[in-house]
């Protein structure tokens, strides 16, 4: 395995692919917004930048890196020839479906098909392919290139072979691959993803604010970052999107998503990628408190 394909460029796809390109592996970055991939190569170049500074890696070793990566914007052309493609699209099912069926189709029988979706049922993506055995999900941590772990996530069908080329391979990256069941949320997002929307529901209540909840989970518990700046980090739409596939998934109230996150999507306020969410990621306002609080 020397070429795979990663789908979508945006916060997931461009560290996934930085890793791979890093570790000698030629990629075909491919997404369907030009302005996604742009922006995607340029977060890759910055990272590396900071390696640089760390004196972790070459100017050299940055030059080559980049020179592994092609970008696409036409999904056929871009997985060809590629053992291996890992769609890290946007957290939404049918959209998923749609891109392993067109996968599917244009990649060779040979090439398995991975998934870095956060709570998306790895059974049913494989169900809407003619290979299930050679689908699996591949959940890397966001930052990438810093997060050591990855979630390797069996569907009903993934065989042992998928699954041990896969956590061979995430090992050889560099990773620490940890084999879960496919249920949803699996193991990560079942834990996190309570515990962030029970923290959007004491700002909610008007229990505390954003700052005071941060620092009670950041100096009470350890945490190296509080949950609702954690939230900005990860995506407010895809926090919205995983509690309603467990939602769904469980039928269970306990992970109705809190009212507060959904009117914030809602509005766009989406953390981090959009500038504001519990806090102000503007230059100007540097991580500000800005979200309504309900004292
Ligand atoms: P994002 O919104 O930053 O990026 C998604 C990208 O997918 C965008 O660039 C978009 O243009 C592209 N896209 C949409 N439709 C496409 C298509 N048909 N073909 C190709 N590209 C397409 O999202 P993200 O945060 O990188 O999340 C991507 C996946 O990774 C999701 O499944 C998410 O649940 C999962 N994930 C996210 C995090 C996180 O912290 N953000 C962590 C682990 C896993």
């Amino acid at each position: 395995m020397n070429k795979i394909a990663v789908i979508g460029a945006g916060t997931m796809g461009n560290g996934i692919a930085h890793v791979f390109a890093q570790k000698g592996y030629q990629v075909n970055l491919i997404d369907i917004s030009e302005e996604s991939l742009t922006k995607g190569l340029a977060t890759i170049a910055k990272n590396l930048d900071r390696m640089i500074a760390k004196e972790k890696i070459s100017e050299n070793d940055k030059t080559e890196t980049l020179a592994r990566i092609t970008s696409f914007t036409n999904l056929t052309k871009g997985v060809s020839e590629v053992s291996l493609a890992i769609e890290a699209a946007t957290e939404n099912k049918d959209l998923k479906l749609k891109i392993f069926k067109e996968l599917d189709a244009a990649c060779s029988p040979e090439t398995i098909l991975a998934s870095n979706t956060s709570s998306i049922s790895i059974t049913q993506i494989a169900a809407a392919t003619q290979r299930p055995e050679k689908v699996i999900g591949m959940h890397f941590m966001n930052p990438v290139p810093i997060m050591k772990l990855v979630e390797i996530i069996r569907g009903y069908s993934t065989s042992d072979e998928t699954t041990k080329t896969i956590m061979d391979l995430s090992l050889q990256l560099g990773k620490t691959p940890t084999e879960v069941n496919d249920y949803p949320g699996f193991v990560a997002n079942r834990i996190l993803m309570p515990m962030i929307n029970e923290s959007i529901e004491t700002l909610y209540n008007g229990v505390a604010g954003v700052q005071e909840i941060d620092t009670v989970m950041k100096l009470g518990m350890a945490h190296p970052m509080g949950p609702l700046q954690l939230a900005d980090f990860i995506g407010l739409d895809v926090c919205l999107s995983i509690l309603n596939v467990m939602y769904d998934g469980f039928k269970n109230p306990k992970y109705a998503p809190c009212p507060l996150l959904v009117n914030m999507v809602t509005a766009g306020k989406l953390g981090v990628k959009s500038g504001e969410g519990f806090y102000d990621y503007s230059e100007s306002r540097k991580a500000e408190v800005v979200a309504k609080q309900f004292i």
